[in-house]
């Protein structure tokens, strides 16, 4: 479903992604982990266009990434994507927040996207939340208000980019059982994360960077119990 081949990505005189050639099944569930700097958040951003890449290929669906104008806004609804930070719109309700890319981009009815958006919010179980705004919610709700989000446009894939690492530590398992639940039913998924419970639960495969490299792909159990690179093993011992 996701191809990326021979991509080369620098910023300034950065090397930041050497020669990265990944693909992920519809329905996997990829990990990526790796030690800070190594390039995993501008990976997941090049595959829905937040970032450009100098060489190489990135297909979705077989199909190249668009280039421009109402193509990516496609390509931005089909690849959903959660961040660190709970990106809501601050001045608009939780369910506004959900119903609204539905409405402009989709040119849902107001209705429709709004029972949508509803469904959505009891299956991320925050739909008592739903007239209220971003900064009456805790984070762990924010945060499943920003899936519910994603979900609402139908993503053919969801990127994950350290969900849970701004969270308070007891909002942390809230937002991992969404993330496991949309697993189990059948999303197709890319998670950095340094939640490695949640990786050897969740991950069909594991990809470990460093230094802008892919180093090992392997199952969970294969990657945990006998990294091959010395990269991988001294990163395990600093957080395991
Ligand atoms: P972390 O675990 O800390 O989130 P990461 O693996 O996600 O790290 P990236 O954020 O992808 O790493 O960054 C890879 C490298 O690229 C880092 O050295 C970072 O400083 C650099 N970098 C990232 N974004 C930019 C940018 N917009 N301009 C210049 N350098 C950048
Ligand atoms: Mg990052």
């Amino acid at each position: 479903l996701v191809e990326l081949t021979h991509v080369e990505k620098h910023f300034g005189d950065l090397h930041v992604l050497k020669d990265i050639n990944l693909k992920v099944a519809r329905g996997e569930v990829l990990v990526v982990v790796g030690p800070s700097g190594s390039g995993k958040s501008t990976m997941c951003r090049t595959i829905n266009r937040l970032e450009t890449i100098d060489s190489g290929d990135i297909r979705i669906d077989g199909k190249p990434l668009p280039q421009e104008g109402k193509e990516l806004a496609r390509l931005r609804a089909e690849v959903g994507m959660v961040f660190q930070s709970f990106n809501l719109f601050a001045n608009k309700t939780i369910l506004e927040n959900v119903a609204l890319a539905p409405i402009r981009v989709r040119h849902m009815a107001k209705k429709e996207a709004e029972d949508q958006a509803m469904e959505l919010l009891a299956r991320v179980g925050v739909d008592s939340q739903a007239s209220k705004m971003p900064a009456q919610l805790s984070g762990g709700q924010q945060q499943r208000v920003a899936i519910a989000r994603a979900l609402a446009m139908h993503p053919k894939v969801m990127l994950f980019d350290e969900p849970t690492s701004a969270l308070d530590p007891e909002m942390v398992n809230e937002v991992l059982d969404v993330m496991i639940e949309l697993a189990h039913e059948g999303m197709t998924m890319i998670c950095v994360t340094h939640e490695m419970g949640f990786a050897r639960r969740a991950a069909d495969r594991i990809v470990f960077m460093a230094d802008g490299q892919i180093l090992e792909e392997a199952s969970p159990d294969e990657f945990f119990d006998h990294p091959k690179s010395e990269r991988a093993k001294d990163f395990l011992s600093k957080i395991l």
